[in-house]
């Protein structure tokens, strides 16, 4: 249907000109959809949008053309930040998740620091019965030098300051 002249594109419309073959808006803005035009028209001016498609490869211009409308769009219900509020916000919640994962990645690391210790705790009792040599008790005895040298909360408490 673009350019077909029986029905002028949404751009040629609004301006009240006659559509031809060639026009660079009408592959863009179909007739059907009117307020597409009429938001980056009132931001950008059609003569800037008509120089923005030009200078673009035809296989980019349908790209371009949703993200004008999207750009217009927010500039229209933002008029002080645009789109940039949404990327300001947008940016915000990464930074906020990131700090969330952090927490979550230190809460994680001190739960297993903690089993680690459990289990060598376990092992340094389980391994000496009451019945063995002073040779082992000594073994025992560095054992409990070990596990009580080991600090996971201490660590894990420095990751989350
Ligand atoms: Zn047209």
């Amino acid at each position: 249907m673009p350019g077909s002249g029986s029905s002028p594109c949404a751009a040629c419309k609004l301006l009240r000109r006659r559509c031809a073959k060639d026009c660079v808006f009408a592959p863009h803005f179909p007739p059907q959809e009117p307020q597409k035009f009429a938001y980056v028209h009132k931001i950008f001016g059609a003569s800037n949008i008509n120089k923005m498609l030009q200078e673009l490869p035809f296989h980019q211009r349908g790209d371009a053309v949703s993200s004008i409308v999207y750009e217009a769009k927010a500039r229209l219900r933002d008029p002080v930040y645009g789109c940039v509020g949404a990327i300001s916000s947008l940016q915000q919640q990464v930074a906020q998740l990131q700090s969330q994962l952090a927490v979550a990645q230190a809460q994680n690391l001190c739960m297993r620091m903690h089993q680690a210790a459990m289990a060598s705790t376990i092992v340094a009792n389980t391994e000496v019965s009451p019945l063995d040599s002073a040779e082992s008790s000594d073994e025992n005895q560095q054992y409990k030098h070990v596990t009580s040298g080991f600090e996971p909360f201490g660590i894990a408490e420095a990751l989350l300051s």
